[in-house]
C-alpha cells in the first residue's frame, strides 16, 4: 500500500465554555482534520492540533507545510507495516523541521490506514496491550473557586483517581481552589496543579517548599525552555516535578534526565509529532524508571483516540489526562469510542476504529 494524497481540512468547533490557562483562553477548537489516501482505497484520518503558545504552529501554518511539505515529500511511499511509519516519520523530519501537530496528524492517519489494512487497532502497531481500559484524570481549568469545587465533586462521583488543577494566577487565591478540591476528593486521590509556565523558578521553589499537601505533583512551572531552572526545582523541593511543554521530542526526553529535571513527563502527540515519537519518549523515560503521563489539548475524538491507543500499549503510564472530547467541544466530529464516565477503552475495530460523521463538515474553516 503506498501513500497517494494526504488532504488537510480546517475545522473549528465551538467550545461548551471558555477554556482557561495561564496562558491563554480559548473559545472553540480550531484543528485540522487529515484524510490520507492510499492507492488501496484505504484512507486513515488524523487530527493536528496546533496551539501558537505550545508549538508555535497555527491552523493556517499547519495548512500550508502539510501542502507545500509534508505531503510532497511522503507522496508515493510505502505503508505496509510498522516500521514503514518510522520511515515516514524521518522523512518528514528531513522535509522540515519542528511543526510537531502538523507531523502529528500524518503520523495519526498513517497508523489508522495501516490498521485498517492489516485489520489490527492501532495500539496493537505500537505493541503489546498493557491494559484493558484507562481512567482519565479529573480536570477543572483556571475559573473560580466554585467551578474547582464543582468539577471536583463531579469527579468523586465519576470515581477518578488523580485530578489537574490549573493555576498560575495570584497564588493565595489558586491555594484555596487546591485546598477545596483536596477537601472534597480526600487525601488519598493525587492532585497536579498546572502553572502552565507561570511561575518563577524561585516562587516555584518558595510554594512547592511551603506546600504541606501529600500525594500532590506540579507540572510545567516555568517557561518551556530553562530546562536548566527546571532541573532546580526539581532539586529543591519534595513534590515531584512532571515536565510537560519542556518536553517535545525524544531528545528533550534525554535532556531532561541528564539533568534531572523531571520526576515524571507528560507527552501529547501535539508536541512530539505523533505517536511513532511519542512512543519512543515513553520507552527512553522507561529505560531509567520514569513514569509517563498521556495528556490532550482541545480536541476531537480523533486525538483522544489516538492518545488512548498510545495509553494502552504504554507500559509506565501513571496518569492518564485525556477527558472525553465532548466534555468541552460542543459535538464530536468522529462515532466509535464509548465512555462511561471517565473510563474508555479502545474499540477492537481496525485502524483507530473511527468513523467520521457525514455533518463535520459543518464546521470547516472555508
Ligand atoms: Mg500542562
Amino acid at each position: 500500500m503506498r501513500i497517494t494524497l494526504i488532504e488537510p481540512i480546517p475545522l473549528q468547533i465551538p467550545l461548551k465554555v471558555p477554556f482557561k490557562t495561564a496562558k491563554a483562553e480559548q473559545l472553540t477548537a480550531r484543528i485540522v482534520l487529515i484524510k490520507l489516501h492510499t492507492d488501496s482505497g484505504i484512507i486513515g484520518i488524523g487530527e493536528c492540533d496546533p496551539r501558537p503558545h505550545i508549538t508555535g504552529e497555527t491552523v493556517d501554518s499547519v495548512l500550508a507545510v502539510v501542502s507545500a511539505y509534508l505531503a510532497p515529500a511522503l507522496q508515493g511511499m510505502e505503508l505496509s507495516e510498522a516500521n514503514d511509519i518510522r520511515k515516514v516519520c524521518a522523512q518528514m523530519d528531513q522535509a522540515l523541521v519542528s511543526n510537531p501537530s502538523a507531523k502529528a496528524g500524518i503520523d495519526i492517519a498513517a497508523y489508522d490506514a495501516l490498521g485498517k489494512s492489516k485489520g489490527l487497532p492501532v495500539y496493537a502497531l505500537l505493541g503489546e496491550r498493557k491494559r484493558k481500559a484507562l481512567v482519565s484524570s479529573g480536570f477543572t481549568d483556571l475559573g473560580s473557586r466554585a467551578k474547582a469545587e464543582q468539577d471536583a465533586r463531579k469527579c468523586r462521583e465519576l470515581g477518578c483517581s488523580n485530578f489537574k488543577i490549573k493555576v498560575g494566577r495570584d497564588w493565595t487565591v489558586d491555594s484555596e481552589r487546591v485546598d477545596v478540591v483536596r477537601s472534597i476528593l480526600g487525601p488519598d486521590i493525587d492532585l497536579i496543579i498546572d502553572p502552565n509556565q507561570a511561575w518563577s523558578v524561585e516562587q516555584s521553589i518558595t510554594i512547592l517548599k511551603q506546600l504541606k499537601i501529600r500525594n500532590l505533583a506540579c507540572e510545567q512551572p516555568i517557561v518551556w525552555d530553562d530546562l536548566v531552572g527546571l532541573s532546580s526545582i526539581a532539586q529543591a523541593v519534595d513534590v515531584p516535578v512532571i515536565a510537560d511543554e519542556a518536553v517535545r521530542s525524544p531528545f528533550d526526553a534525554c535532556v531532561v534526565l541528564r539533568l534531572k529535571a523531571a520526576d515524571i513527563v507528560n507527552i501529547k502527540h501535539l508536541k512530539s509529532g505523533g505517536l511513532c515519537r511519542g512512543l519512543e519518549i515513553a520507552r527512553i523515560l522507561q529505560q531509567e524508571g520514569v513514569e509517563c503521563m498521556i495528556g490532550s489539548t482541545m480536541e476531537t475524538g480523533i486525538s483522544s483516540a489516538a492518545s488512548l491507543h498510545l495509553g494502552i500499549a504504554c507500559s509506565n503510564l501513571k496518569y492518564f489526562d485525556v477527558a472525553p472530547p465532548t466534555d468541552f467541544i460542543t459535538e464530536d466530529i468522529v462515532k466509535g469510542i464509548e465512555w462511561k464516565g471517565l473510563s474508555v477503552e479502545p474499540s477492537e475495530q481496525p485502524g483507530l476504529g473511527l468513523e467520521l460523521k457525514e455533518e463535520l463538515l459543518k464546521y470547516a474553516i472555508s
